[in-house]
């Protein structure tokens, strides 16, 4: 056996779309509640001016809006049911390994928001184990160890033969690769965020732009006859 554990956001799933579907609910609850016209749109656009995690703030500076009605808008963002579904080339990833692998997921975030993701894409039966940290605690987010050691402990795997596929270098990968894990790091265009790299030690093993290319990587990795399909089925 050996064992995959991904990442959510910017792995699985844009989280540029659900930043989009958060702000565009959170701009109908303004336009309901202030009369002020494509709120949604205008949030969205802060966003992609580059704003990251003061995205209220600025649009609430633009039309002078009372500001303490921003921490319930927060609420109203991290609750609501996103509209996201999964990049093209993770289902079918998903599907070959399914019942080949033991398959987990590692999600950080506040755990109102990864539930609801989750809830969205129906993604926990896909699974073997998802760890929401935040569950766990605060304390529990990557890089503590705590995820990682639950997914070697439940797959009952070596650390050679578990795997991190991930999209942050900042947290993803430092632990996994101290604890003797494979890494891989998927680099998104349409990542929401950049990640500087702290030290090579954060570094991912190998760096993908997608997910297409991680059968092959785990074929070469596990050369086991049978064990890695070559390609996602119907796929190709
Ligand atoms: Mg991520």
């Amino acid at each position: 056996m050996i064992a995959v554990a991904f990442d959510l956001d910017d792995t699985l799933m844009s989280e540029r779309a659900y930043a989009h579907s958060g702000l565009r609910h959170v701009g109908g609850l303004l336009e309901a509640r202030h009369g002020v016209v494509g709120a949604g749109a205008r949030l969205v656009a802060i966003l992609e001016s580059g704003v990251r995690g003061s995205v209220f703030d600025a649009y609430f500076a633009e039309v002078g809006l009372d500001r303490a009605e921003i921490p319930e808008l927060v609420r109203a963002y991290r609750a609501h049911a996103p509209d996201v579904r999964l990049y093209d080339d993770a289902a079918p990833l998903l599907d070959a390994l399914r019942g080949r692998v033991f398959l987990a997921l590692i999600t950080d975030g506040p755990a109102v928001c990864q539930r609801a993701k989750l809830a969205a894409l129906d993604l926990a039966p896909r699974f073997d184990l998802v760890l929401v940290t935040d569950e766990r605690g605060a304390d529990a987010w990557k890089p503590h160890p705590w995820s990682y050691a639950r997914v070697a402990e439940a797959a009952g795997c070596p650390p050679d033969r578990c795997v991190y596929v991930g999209d942050n270098p900042a947290k993803d990968f430092v632990t996994p690769r101290a604890l003797g894990w494979r890494t891989a790091r998927v680099c998104r265009a349409d990542r929401l965020r950049e990640h500087p790299t702290a030290s090579p030690a954060h570094e991912a093993e190998v760096t993908l732009t997608g997910l297409d290319g991680l059968l092959p990587l785990l074929g070469g990795w596990f050369p086991e006859p049978g064990l890695i399909p070559r390609v996602p089925a119907g796929t190709r």
